[in-house]
């Protein structure tokens, strides 16, 4: 059984505990929901910031603008299921705020996509208990810039590949899956671990470095290939195995899949 259900995984919590370790919050939170594009962007986006907050308006098509506010906020508690309580947490969050703020917080409780959630990174021991194993976010979340959908689909591709290797025998494909993924999975985590000052910076200061280095990216070709080497540092952290289609491997006696019902498995 694969627990690939994201990073508030119900499988995890069943298979191996509700541990807080489990689940790490970064302390960012944030609300992102469609809007009317009544600012004519196209292709384009812009961005507010003041200390702890960020709001940003996006138009990469033109069309509808996606609105993004991201915020700090520590220990928050909220019901997932409470849209109207976590629309009122934004709002809370961002009164006072400037430049569009007030607009955008008043398409807010239109928006019929409102999404909110905290950001998150899961570590666990061990990604796998008897028959079961985590794949994606539900084992391995890498959080804001740590390469999320990479690290999940990576790990589906090397996960479907060492079982079709290992011929159904999940313990062993289960073994060989962590070992190749969790130094990948390691370097993820680790550039992610620092993108909550850079995502949403804590003071006036950090936000004037943040925008100067942005503006040194179109005069300094040096700072436009260390952007970009950041960029993708960790798509590129892995080199892909290879892996052979399972007509290649073909069916043996361990081929879970292949043995007759009720028929022992080859290892007892
Ligand atoms: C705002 C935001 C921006 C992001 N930006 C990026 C980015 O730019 N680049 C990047 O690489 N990553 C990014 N990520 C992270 C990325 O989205 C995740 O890492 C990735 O989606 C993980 O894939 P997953 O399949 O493991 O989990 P998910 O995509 O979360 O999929 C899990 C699925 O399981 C379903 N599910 C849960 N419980 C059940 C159940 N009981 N029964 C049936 N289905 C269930 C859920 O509905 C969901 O569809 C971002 C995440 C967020 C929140």
């Amino acid at each position: 059984m694969v627990g690939a259900d994201g990073v508030h995984s119900n499988v995890r919590r069943l298979v191996f505990g509700d541990d807080p370790a489990h689940k790490r919050s970064l302390g960012v939170h944030a609300g992102i929901f469609t809007v009317p594009n009544e600012w004519g962007l196209h292709g384009t986006a812009v961005m507010y910031n003041e200390p702890g907050r960020v709001a940003s308006v996006a138009a990469p098509h033109g069309g509808d603008a996606i609105v993004s506010l991201f915020f700090t906020a520590d220990g928050l508690r909220y019901d997932h299921r409470d849209v109207e309580q976590q629309r009122r947490i934004v709002a809370e969050a961002y009164a006072g705020v400037g430049w569009q703020v007030p607009r955008l917080l008043e398409l807010m409780w239109q928006a019929p996509d409102f999404y909110f959630d905290g950001t998150n990174q899961v570590f666990l021991d061990r990604w796998s208990r008897g028959r079961v194993v985590l794949l994606g976010d539900a084992g391995y979340a890498g959080g804001p810039g740590g390469n999320g959908t990479g690290l999940a689909v990576v790990g589906a591709h090397i996960l479907a590949g060492e079982l079709n290797l290992a011929r159904g025998d999940h313990e062993v494909a289960f073994r060989r899956y962590e070992e190749r993924m969790r130094p990948y999975v390691a370097t993820c985590q680790k550039q992610a671990a620092g993108s909550p000052e850079y995502l949403v910076p804590s003071s006036w200061k950090k936000i004037n470095e943040r925008n100067r280095f942005f503006r040194a990216v179109r005069y300094f070709p040096a700072v436009k290939h260390l952007f970009k080497w950041m960029a993708t540092r960790t798509a590129t952290a892995i080199k892909l195995p290879s892996y052979p289609s399972p007509t290649e491997v073909g069916s043996g006696p361990g081929v879970a899949a292949g043995r007759r019902r009720g028929a022992p498995h080859p290892r007892g």
